[in-house]
């Protein structure tokens, strides 16, 4: 039986628009601030599931919400269950956006609204995928499950919560559409790492704040500090910094001879550091030109000089590199200083490959002048499933015949879904030399690339499932 699974999408484009915009439409950013029982990481990642498992419904199949945590649809029947695993919560908005985050707008046919590529927009491509499969009414022998989190971005504790509670085993194997093509088999351990500072502060210039980054997986856009006491020649010293490195700067007079610091990078995955500007590195660069001193001082000149720029944390000592998996990454992610405050920190992301640990790491970064240093409650360790796996070569397969291209195994530094089975792996849905936009401002997906992507994923399931 020869189906144009491509064809069958484009009968299906504007449902397809309608029901993507119906989710883009929902601010489902965790927040933690209206968290409550009933909505763990907040109203808006709720918003999103609750209507995804709405369409499901409409669909016809049965769904089942895990306390607002996840949720998931069943298709078919067979001892064999494939797993598809997708997100719905998104990372902040941010600013420095020219629409809308959440007004979705097709402009040169790129759709930009946060959660366009990461994840709503590849979720839905899956999901149209599937659809038509049930609604070609194609005979298949195994079971798709299709999961979808609202805590991806931040800690995973929904799909935590829901094998936990979901009462079902793990499904046999599967992929995340969270990603990119032609597969994600590999990806490398991830672990963020807090060092810890004082706040004393005794210099003849005072750092009485310090902030930067929202997201430890984010490159933080933008840092401010509240300075005061001998600070020569502060706005010339500005200018010329920000000259000099290409960023934008600002300083602004308060009360009491204060002064607030503002500079502005770019923002990027926290996966990608080298992709983006960390706005609080380089504020911490420009403000160690003053005499700081105390905790004040080891904060700054770790963050403006080790940090700067160390993307591959060798200036940190922590730099390793693995034929398979390639090299570690590193994301100075949070700044938090108050002056006074017992404990002040810096979040550091790592992307480590196999041959390292977080132990090792934390044992590195304990060599600097911190008061200590400690690790994340939840990591994850290398994950990699090979590529002679049967559902690799099926999910190579298809792309290859819809693209053209050769397939071949790919391990990123960014965790996906795809790592929570034993045999998964992440599929889809940017096509090679896309333009990555996830996590930053201006986010889009190409219009065309995802009715790409969902015959690919119709194509890829039914050769899984048949
Ligand atoms: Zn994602
Ligand atoms: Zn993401």
């Amino acid at each position: 039986m020869t189906i144009n699974f491509r064809a069958e999408v484009d009968k299906r484009k504007d449902e397809f628009m309608t029901d993507l915009f119906d989710l883009l439409r929902i601010n489902s950013e965790r927040d933690d601030s209206q968290a409550d029982a009933q909505h763990p990481f907040g109203p808006g990642p709720v918003r999103a599931l609750d209507k995804f498992l709405e369409i499901a419904e409409r669909d016809g199949y049965p769904t089942k919400n895990v306390d607002n945590y996840a949720g998931h649809f069943e298709f078919g029947e067979g001892d064999e269950v494939l797993g598809i695993f997708g997100h719905l919560d998104v990372v902040p908005a941010g600013s420095g956006w020219n629409t809308d985050p959440y007004d979705p707008q097709i402009i040169d046919g790129k759709l930009f609204a946060r959660g366009s590529s990461d994840d709503k927009g590849p979720t839905m491509a899956c999901y149209y995928g599937l659809k038509i499969i049930k609604e070609l009414g194609l005979p298949i022998s195994k079971k798709v499950r299709f999961i979808v989190g609202t805590d991806e971005e931040s800690g995973w504790a929904d799909m935590d919560y829901y094998f936990a509670n979901v009462g079902l085993p793990l499904p046999d194997f599967g992929f995340s559409p969270d990603a990119e093509f032609p597969i994600i088999n590999g990806e490398k351990g991830n672990i963020t790492a807090y060092l810890h500072f004082a706040g004393e502060n005794s210099g003849a210039a005072q750092l009485h704040s310090f902030t930067g980054g929202l997201r430890e997986n984010m490159v933080p856009e933008s840092a401010t500090a509240v300075i005061s006491g001998q600070l020569d020649s502060l706005e010339d010293k500005l200018a010329a910094f920000s000259a000099e490195y290409g960023v934008s700067a600002s300083a602004d007079n308060l009360s009491d001879g204060r002064v607030q610091v503002t500079v502005i990078g770019k923002s990027a995955h926290g996966a990608h550091p080298e992709n983006g500007v960390n706005g609080a590195t380089y504020l911490a660069k420009f403000l160690n030109q003053f005499a700081f001193e105390g905790a004040a001082k080891a904060y700054l000149e770790l963050a403006g000089e080790t940090l700067f720029e160390d993307h591959d944390a060798k200036k940190l000592g922590v730099a390793i590199y693995d034929q398979q998996m390639g090299a570690l990454s590193m994301n100075a992610g949070v700044f938090k200083f108050d002056a006074g405050a017992a404990d002040n920190t810096i979040a550091l992301n790592f992307r480590y490959p196999k041959n390292t640990s977080p132990e090792v790491i934390k044992a590195g970064l304990e060599k600097f002048e911190v008061e200590s240093v400690s690790l994340s409650a939840h990591g994850h360790t290398p994950h990699y499933c090979p590529i002679d796996d049967p559902m690799v070569a099926i999910l190579l397969s298809v792309y290859e015949k819809h693209t053209g291209l050769k397939g071949h195994e790919q391990v990123i530094g960014g965790g996906t879904f795809g790592r929570l089975l034993e045999r998964g792996v992440a599929y889809g849905a940017m096509f090679p030399g896309y333009t990555d936009t996830m996590h930053q401002a201006n986010e889009f997906a190409d219009i065309e690339d995802l009715y790409r992507a969902a015959a690919i994923y119709a194509e890829a399931i039914y050769e899984l499932i048949k």
